[in-house]
């Protein structure tokens, strides 16, 4: 039985995207369900444009959505080594076994010469393809060419006639027209780097990639490969291209869409979980209602028959739900994990927490889990718990704390809080009703001033917990503090 052997082939010139992170899983997803291999190939012969820590982003990001390569970077296989630029003897090798067999050939053109073939053929209203100039060069051509300092490339001879056929796992059989649709590309540039439709083949070959899954916009890269495998005589792998992925507007998912980097998700709070789960989503299903899936789950039931041709839309509204969903899946404890590096950051909890604090944290967090959709939510919403220091809401100022009775009824609740035995709804809600009666008011109008002067704002946690976290003596201080704030205002 031949083993699936799947391939992530990123360009390390930038983040890991939603797009990449997308086609990353489904080759992942593909090889985890058939007990195959998931190779990870750094493609990184744009040297002008790949650095190590683009490389080192893309390795983080995977790791954070916990897609584990089999062979790649750090992991070492039989086929490596899985950097491109470490392979470079390997492209020289196979070029040049190619112009041996007269299936490529060094092209002198400069770049000025070849667009101004472009122009010429444009006029005419001809397909702009390279005009075979130098196919046929003499040696003295040649060596005239060398003498005026010319280096050249090298150019794949492709087929003159016919159609080459991708038969892709998800778009069908999709032809191509070798003479208008795939011209003599170049393979090896005059530096001596082969091109991505080069190096792509010699490393999908000899690293026995049996599917090659990736992104649509390949879809018209693929005839000139197929030729290649088919010039070298390599066996020619299963393709697959999958959907693009499109912003709400329907065009292409960009940066102008908003956050698209992986890493930024996981900065803003976003879940392993949740992201992976999401990605999933873009472009597959499994059926027409399940759309929360495990991991486990998610290798069980995904194949590539499941795949749309159809575009696929970013829906960022979905991924938060989504993301809520799985926050509030979690223990308290695990929870507190995931947040822990927010508080810390924002100043709220030192490097190293005491079980006491950490017991009020979790206390805390208890009460915001159900509101939070993103991680990072917790800062704003946890801030009153930590600091005094928080802004005053001006509009919810205004409308609940201008109130006539206001002062009166938190000095009012001052008094209760300071008397109450302890700070809970048993001992405080007896209290407060005999300030109803006294003030005349329902129960809101004693409990959002309140709420407002110990938290800044009007919506929080249920406000005997708020009392409870808080205790009394910083309760008693934030009324005493707005009662002030309240007499200067007057
Ligand atoms: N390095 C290419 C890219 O990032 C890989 C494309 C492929 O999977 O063949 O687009």
């Amino acid at each position: 039985m031949n083993t699936v052997r799947v391939r992530f082939a990123p360009s390390p010139t930038g983040y890991l995207h939603v797009g990449g992170a997308r086609t990353a899983l489904f080759n992942w997803l593909y090889a985890r369900h058939h007990d195959g291999v998931f190779v990870l190939r750094i493609e990184d012969t744009d040297l002008a444009r790949s650095t190590d820590e683009a490389t080192q982003v893309i390795l983080d990001a995977l790791q954070f959505l916990g897609m584990d390569w089999d062979e790649g970077p750090g992991v070492e296989g039989d086929y490596g080594p899985y950097y491109q630029s470490k392979r470079l003897d390997l492209y020289g090798k196979y070029a040049d076994k190619l112009m041996e067999m007269g299936r490529a050939y060094k092209c002198y053109c400069t770049p000025e010469e070849l667009e101004k073939k472009r122009e010429e053929q444009i006029k005419q209203g001809q397909a702009t393809h390279y005009d075979r100039h130098c196919l046929h060069l003499t040696a003295e051509q040649e060596a005239q060419y060398q003498a005026e300092g010319r280096t050249p490339v090298i150019r794949f001879k492709s087929l003159d006639e016919g159609v080459t056929e991708v038969d892709d796992m998800i778009r069908g059989k999709v032809r191509f027209d070798n003479v208008a649709q795939v011209d003599d590309f170049v393979i090896m540039k005059s530096d001596g780097m082969p091109t991505y439709n080069f190096a792509v083949v010699v490393d999908d070959a000899l690293m026995r990639i049996t599917h090659v899954i990736r992104g649509e916009d390949h879809l018209s890269n693929t005839p000139k490969q197929i030729q290649i495998y088919q010039a070298l005589g390599f066996p020619v792998p299963r393709f697959a291209h999958i959907p693009m992925i499109l912003g709400p507007d329907k065009s292409l998912l960009s940066k102008r869409h908003g956050a698209t980097s992986v890493m930024q998700f996981k900065e803003e709070g976003y879940l392993s979980h949740a992201m992976v789960n999401y990605l999933a989503l873009l472009g597959w299903s499994y059926d027409d209602s399940q759309t929360l899936f495990s991991i486990p789950e998610l290798i069980e039931k995904f194949s590539l028959e499941r795949v749309s041709k159809n575009p696929a839309v970013f829906d960022i509204q979905k991924l938060e739900w989504m993301n809520g969903v799985y926050i509030r899946e979690l223990s308290l404890e695990d929870l507190y994990s995931e947040i822990l590096p927010y508080w810390q950051q924002a100043g709220f909890l030192p490097q190293d927490v005491n079980s006491e604090l950490k017991d009020y944290g979790l206390r805390i967090l208890k009460e915001l889990q159900p509101r939070l959709k993103l991680l990072a939510d917790a800062v704003d919403l946890a801030r009153y718990f930590f600091t005094d220091d928080y802004e005053y809401n001006q509009e919810v100022v205004e409308k609940i704390l201008t109130k006539p009775q206001t002062k009166e009824i938190l000095k009012y609740i001052s008094e209760a809080v300071a008397n109450a035995s302890v700070l809970d709804e048993e001992n405080l809600k007896p209290l407060f009703k005999q300030g109803l009666e006294q003030f005349g008011v329902k129960m809101g109008d004693l409990i959002q001033p309140l709420r407002v002067a110990l938290t800044g704002t009007n919506v929080s946690p249920g406000i005997y917990d708020v009392l409870a976290l808080l205790g009394r003596e910083r309760v008693l201080e934030r009324i005493k503090r707005t009662l002030e704030m309240l007499e200067e205002r007057s």
